[in-house]
């Protein structure tokens, strides 16, 4: 099998990459995002779906072109259009003549019989031991990627040389690109972390201003479709907090690892206001903003494609939260036509905004 998968952030290129590779497939990856890639998925997507399914359209047919043969993605549960997400892919994709087959992979729920199907079509006739073991290596590169990633947001906004941070970064994240040892994943992220040391002596302590990142899934997690805006947020010597995680995602799968209390504790957050799923993260949307109110935090940023249901009901009540928690929130809504320059007006002025308050709220303390 020739196989593919969408791109999302490091996380795919990397880990996904690693599973199906060390599985013995033959991994044909979508070049990165570009303005390609989405002209394509809005070509041939019906217009109002959502702008995830165009970008992951548009990876599909990159892909295909390049001669892959199997597209490996996730779909099947709603209550959003994500139920039927993969369904309406697979059948533009074959009206357009490529043929493929389509492996989409669907929350197991805890069925057991469900998740051996998907190992057996995963692991290319490997033994069971080793489709463990090229799932522990990349297991252990998606949780190192995020604690590089989620480092690198504390770092950025305190580093002395701009840029500084980012090289770092992608320095690491090629080193665990190109290794297949758990051992040496470790090695490379201690590595990394020691080099983000070195480059903020002095500003350890540094007061910055807080934001909680927020939104839906794939616009949080893709540098591409959210143009960048958590390197955008550190230069403007914001330090942001990512409340979108693969980890909780991924473990959905295997409902038999899944670490249920901080979810627990997101959920509860969002009690008083969202007592229950309306799909994607909406409603994780509004207990990370009351969470990160109540942790001390400046603010927070909810990002959200054009036409999300779960995150149209979460911007509706993140209203009434902010207003009842006096606790700013910033909702950014990308499509097709978002323009970088209308974004980083918006980001501004939402950092200046954030600055006030927080030099009124010293002042008042004095
Ligand atoms: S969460 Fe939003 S963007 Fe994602 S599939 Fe559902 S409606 Fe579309």
């Amino acid at each position: 099998m020739k196989v593919t998968m969408p791109n999302l952030g490091s996380l795919a290129s990397i880990a996904g990459k690693s599973l199906l590779s060390n599985l013995g497939h033959e991994v044909i990856l979508p070049p990165p995002n570009t303005k390609r890639t989405l002209d394509l998925g809005v070509r041939y997507a019906p217009e109002y779906c959502c702008l995830p399914l165009k970008i992951v359209l548009g990876n599909f047919i990159e892909a295909l072109e390049k001669g892959a043969d199997t597209i490996i993605t996730v779909g099947g549960w709603g209550p959003c259009r994500f139920g039927y997400y993969s369904e309406i892919q697979r059948m533009i994709l074959k009206s357009l003549g490529y043929k493929f087959e389509m492996i989409s992979l669907e929350v197991p729920h805890g069925n057991l019989i469900r998740m051996l199907n998907y190992i057996n079509r995963l692991r290319n006739k490997k033994s069971l031991p080793s489709f463990i073991e090229a799932f522990k290596l990349a297991w252990a590169k998606v949780v190192t990627i995020e604690e590089l990633e989620k480092e690198a947001l504390r770092v950025r906004p305190r580093e002395n040389i701009k840029g500084e941070t980012s090289k770092i970064l992608k320095r690491g994240l090629s080193l665990i690109d190109n290794t297949n040892s758990i051992e040496e994943i470790e090695r490379i992220k201690q590595k990394t972390l020691i080099d983000y040391s070195k480059i903020i002596e002095d500003n350890e302590d540094k007061d910055l201003i807080k934001i909680k990142l927020v939104g839906e899934f794939y616009v949080a997690l893709e540098p591409f479709v959210n143009h960048n805006i958590e390197e955008k947020l550190g230069y403007l010597g914001v330090e942001v907090e990512r409340g979108v995680s693969a980890i909780p995602w991924i473990s959905s799968f295997l409902k038999f690892f899944r670490e249920n209390k901080l979810q627990d504790i997101i959920e509860n957050a969002a009690e008083p206001y969202l007592a229950q799923s309306v799909g994607g993260e909406g409603q994780s949307t509004i207990g990370h903003i009351v969470l990160a109110s109540e942790n001390g935090m400046d603010g927070a940023i909810q990002v959200i494609p054009f036409t999300c249901m779960p995150e149209i009901v979460a911007e509706i009540i993140s209203k009434k939260v902010s207003d009842d928690l006096n606790f700013p929130v910033l909702t950014l809504i990308y499509d097709e036509q978002t323009g970088e320059e209308g974004l980083v007006t918006r980001l501004d002025a939402f950092v200046d905004l954030l600055k006030m308050k927080k030099f009124e709220r010293h002042l008042i303390r004095r």
